[in-house]
């Protein structure tokens, strides 16, 4: 990639919240990039997946945010990059006073490669932080182009076993992982995300196979665990969309916390 001037570049997002608590430290505004290469089972954001904007159906319009409202029935607008740091910039006194910044995320944000950059970097030159929420699907080489631009990856970990990661988010793992490696020796600062999907990706096999291959094959150890829920539900049924993930456990407290227990012993710092 070059580093020609970007900032008319324009990218299709489709959500931006603010004051998010949830996407890396401090208070953060999120960007949500459309488009992502997975199919995942529990997916919260089926109007993430296509990488165009797309019919609202019966989804309704997110906010009062004249960013996102070029067209109110159709999810997902193009944006400047220029519009985009306008917005962002407005909320920099929270992200200075929390530690807080800007976190990109999708879909999968690395679909939009040039965007992406030319976002982070335009942060970084208002001295805003920056983080990004990926899937590790992406080549290695998009990752490395922007990644002097990024302070902290949110990287993804669903299941060890590749023929239940294809099964459940319709891609192999392999590339993910293999990304993850070169990313962790290459230095880049990296968060490890497991969404805790009862039965699927929270089962004891599964837990214990990504701390082993945390422990054996990186010095990587934080990681977050993200409990379920079935919020995402409705959004199918309004975009007419099939929801495969028929249950609607959700973890309790206390096996959160045996959750916790299990990296904690291994070494790990945890975040819930
Ligand atoms: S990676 Fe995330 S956005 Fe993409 S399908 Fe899976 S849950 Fe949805």
């Amino acid at each position: 990639m070059t580093t020609i001037r970007k900032q008319t570049l324009t990218g299709v997002i489709y959500d931006l919240k603010k004051y998010a608590i949830h996407d890396g430290p401090g208070i953060r505004t999120t960007v949500f990039l459309k488009g992502c290469p997975l199919n995942c089972w529990w997916c919260h954001n089926p109007e993430s997946r296509s990488p165009n904007p797309q019919p609202r159906g019966n989804m309704r319009p997110i906010k009062n945010l004249p960013l996102l409202q070029n067209n109110q029935n159709l999810i997902g607008v193009a944006v400047t990059v220029d519009a985009l740091i306008r917005e962002v910039r407005k909320d920099i006194l929270f992200f200075d006073e929390s530690g807080g910044g800007v976190t990109f995320s999708g879909g999968e944000p690395l679909l939009q490669p040039w965007f992406l950059q030319a976002a982070l970097q335009a942060c970084h030159a208002e001295g805003i932080r920056t983080a990004v929420d990926t899937t590790g699907v992406a080549a290695f080489e998009a990752i490395e182009s922007l990644a002097s631009f990024v302070d902290l990856f949110l990287y993804d970990i669903k299941l060890l076993d590749n023929t239940l990661h294809r099964k459940y988010t319709g891609v192999s793992n392999r590339l993910i992982l293999e990304n993850l490696l070169k990313m962790h020796r290459a230095g880049y600062p990296i968060r490890i995300r497991i969404p805790l999907i009862p039965d699927i990706t929270d089962t004891m096999e599964n837990l214990q196979a990504i701390c082993d291959f945390l422990l054996n094959k990186t010095g990587l150890r934080e990681v977050e665990l993200l409990p379920y829920n079935s919020m995402g539900k409705s959004k199918y049924e309004r975009l007419q969309m099939e929801f495969r993930l028929q249950k609607h456990t959700i973890q309790s407290e206390t096996e959160m916390e045996a959750n916790r227990e299990r990296f904690r012993q291994k070494g790990f710092q945890v975040v819930i």
